[in-house]
């Protein structure tokens, strides 16, 4: 059998290295063609020692030149920077890009491999959040596809198999509620880093700890599956489920809800969206009904978690209004991650950095870049 040749951007983050260990139990029928990281490059050797990339590209520029060195022996090629990244993310040399880069930097690499008609894996929600319209536009050019990761999405993915689109009701996204859920609203300013990033069900890295923390995480996803799966807003709800063990459902006019659940573990969607459309074999740890305590339901709460209103007023307003806000989200999640504003903060200036900047209705990438430009000193400001 011919091995489907994969390129992994953000190998040495949370999803990169959940992806490896898929590859590696599944060596047979994966090549690992490129790898990209920030500045982890103590892992990334031990990554490029066991799978044998081609190419690699670096985006911290100390990091490379310290990689270079350390593997000025190898005849691996090495790439450098942002310029790196996009060159890594434009070839067409492999099958399937895995796109596991955090923020608004992973928007261009899933546009220039959906443009070279690779299908991308795609747990970067980002991209479609800041350029939904011009990625479903080059999607349909190329006739490339994309593969959810996220758990919620590739879940509604799973369960729309077989069916007419023309028979859901709704989709429901089903989320943890972070762990903020129970917290009294009136300590929400005392919030620490340490309490915002100690997720109860999923082990992820910094940023989407916070954003779980925040809920802009549910409010992105639903911007995600408004783009996945081409629905109307009001045909996309979100339930609580403080357990994580059903990963999203989806409703049919009958009144038949299809639910996808198991335990809490990226790697089983990272797999499917890898071996898609089959199911294969995994060692991974299976759920166990007996062991499972009571499933419970909640409505999702706005007034804690105002992110998710202004996800929903995005998608009211479309155009440059997720873009706004998810470039706004990066910035004010990574002043929180160095302790400079308050958690608050963070829903308190996404909203008034959405509301505030030049609207475009149908962006193109030169306006994108000109609107981070803007967001990002509108969020130092403050
Ligand atoms: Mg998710």
């Amino acid at each position: 059998m011919k091995k489907k040749r994969i390129s992994i951007l953000g190998s040495t983050g949370s999803i990169g290295v959940n992806t490896l260990k898929v590859v590696k139990h599944l060596k047979d029928q994966f090549e690992v063609i490129n790898l990209s990281c920030n500045q982890n490059i103590d892992l990334l050797i031990d990554q490029i020692k066991t799978f044998q990339p081609k190419a690699v590209s670096v985006l911290n520029s100390k990091s490379y030149y310290k990689l270079k060195n350390k593997l000025k022996n190898s005849n691996i090629e090495i790439l450098k920077g942002k310029e790196g990244l996009l060159e890594i993310s434009s070839r067409n040399n492999i099958d399937l890009l895995m796109n596991g880069l955090v923020g608004a930097a992973g928007m261009k690499p899933t546009l220039n491999a959906i443009n070279q008609g690779i299908d991308v894996a795609l747990s970067n929600k980002e991209s479609l959040v800041m350029a939904g319209s011009i990625i479903k536009k080059a999607m349909k050019k190329s006739g490339a596809n994309l593969f959810p990761v996220d758990s919620e999405h590739s879940a509604i993915w799973q369960c729309l198999i077989g069916e007419d689109t023309r028979d859901i009701r709704r989709l429901i996204l089903t989320g943890s509620g972070g762990p903020f859920r129970t917290r009294a609203l009136q300590t929400f300013n005392d919030i620490s880093l340490k309490e915002a990033l100690n997720h109860p069900n999923w082990d992820m890295g910094r940023k989407i700890s916070i954003d779980s923390a925040t809920m802009m995480n549910k409010g992105f996803e639903l911007i995600e599956a408004y783009w996945l799966f081409d629905l109307p807003l009001d045909k996309i709800d979100i339930v609580v489920h403080p357990q994580s063990i059903i990963h999203s459902m989806v409703e049919f006019k009958d009144s038949s809800i299809k639910a996808q659940l198991g335990v809490p573990d990226m790697k089983v969607p990272i797999q499917y969206a890898l071996t898609y459309p089959r199911h294969v074999e995994a060692p991974w740890e299976r759920l166990n009904f007996f062991d499972c305590k009571d499933l419970s339901f909640q409505k999702p709460d706005y007034e804690r978690f105002p992110c998710i209103s202004l996800a929903l007023e995005s998608l009211d307003r479309l155009g440059t209004s997720g873009t706004a806000l998810n470039i706004s989200n990066d910035y004010t999640v990574s002043r929180f991650l160095n302790n400079e504003i308050k958690f608050t903060d963070i829903a308190k200036i996404n909203k008034l950095a959405m509301r505030n900047h030049a609207w475009i209705k149908e962006p193109n990438l030169e306006d994108i870049s000109r609107l981070e430009t803007w967001v990002k000193d509108y969020v130092y400001s403050f």
